[in-house]
């Protein structure tokens, strides 16, 4: 799973990064589903044992382009895993209020505590993103913020949290596809957003910020994957995977009980 994460320091170009590159999963479709029913049971166990330790705080932030899949890797990651102790942050257009504070001054809120897994569904990376390619701010304003994102992120680790970035990787080909088929399968017509057009028009730009962003804030403390989601099923398990093999890393253990359980158990019979 190494190959899609982006090395401290290293330049990459997005362009050497095949949206439809399946090389570690080398499956198809069928099988691809199957095996995700295998990581999603993994993480279910994983995550129960995390809520009850009560002391790793995982922070799982996912950026991508309008369409690039983002709510349906949560759907289908996160499948089977307890509601309790899971919590999804959705970043939009910021409010007025937002806007008259700091751009982290919402995000940090979210941040998961102990015993927690959040999601972040857009970030601050957007305040790097579309600020930039919409010119919000002035680009001195915006080229500082790289330096700020890495301290605040090297802050929460420090802190006991553990980040993990995915850049859901698609192509404009792909895009296309999805944005009729959010127009002609009627459940799906409710996501289907006129603005997305006019974004599209601004690939290139986005695509010179995302590599902007994955050269300068993928750290040793907040790692960024790039990971190929032109197919789903491939995306799925490439997030789901390096989320389940970075909580084995985290060695979790069920708190021990201390007390004299044969103790309790004649104390409670006798109720
Ligand atoms: P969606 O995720 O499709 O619901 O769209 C949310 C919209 O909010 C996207 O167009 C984002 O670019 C936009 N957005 C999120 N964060 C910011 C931000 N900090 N500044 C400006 N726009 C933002
Ligand atoms: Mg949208």
């Amino acid at each position: 799973m190494d190959r899609y994460r982006v090395k401290p320091g290293q330049q990459i170009n997005l362009t050497d990064y095949d949206p439809d590159d399946k090389s570690v999963f080398d499956l198809n479709k069928k099988t691809g589903k199957k095996k995700l029913k295998d990581v999603n049971k993994e993480l279910e166990t994983l995550q129960e044992t995390l809520y009850a330790e009560n002391k790793h705080k995982i922070l799982i932030i996912l950026q991508a382009m309008d369409t690039g899949g983002k709510d349906g890797t949560i759907r289908h990651v996160f499948e089977g895993v307890n509601p309790q102790g899971v919590r999804v942050a959705s970043f939009k257009k910021p409010t007025e209020i937002e806007l008259s504070h700091d751009y982290l001054w919402r995000i940090h809120h979210h941040t998961p505590a102990k015993g927690e897994i959040v999601i972040f569904n857009r970030s601050h990376y957007e305040d790097v993103l579309v600020v930039r390619v919409h010119e919000l701010v002035d680009p001195k304003v915006w080229q500082r913020r790289f330096e700020h994102i890495n301290a605040f992120e090297q802050l929460l680790a420090d802190e006991g949290t553990t980040i993990l970035k995915f850049f859901l990787h698609i192509d404009q080909k792909e895009q296309k596809e999805r944005l009729l088929a959010r127009l002609q399968e009627p459940d799906k017509r409710w996501k289907f957003n006129p603005n997305d057009l006019a974004e599209r028009k601004y690939w290139n730009d986005y695509m010179r910020a995302y590599t902007d962003v994955l050269n300068k804030t993928s750290t040793e403390w907040a790692p960024w994957v790039i990971v190929p989601a032109n197919r789903k099923w491939y995306r799925n398990l490439v997030s789901g995977t390096t989320i389940v093999d970075t909580l084995k890393k985290l060695n979790i253990q069920t708190p021990s009980f201390k007390e004299d359980v044969q103790g309790w158990i004649d104390k409670v019979q006798t109720l």
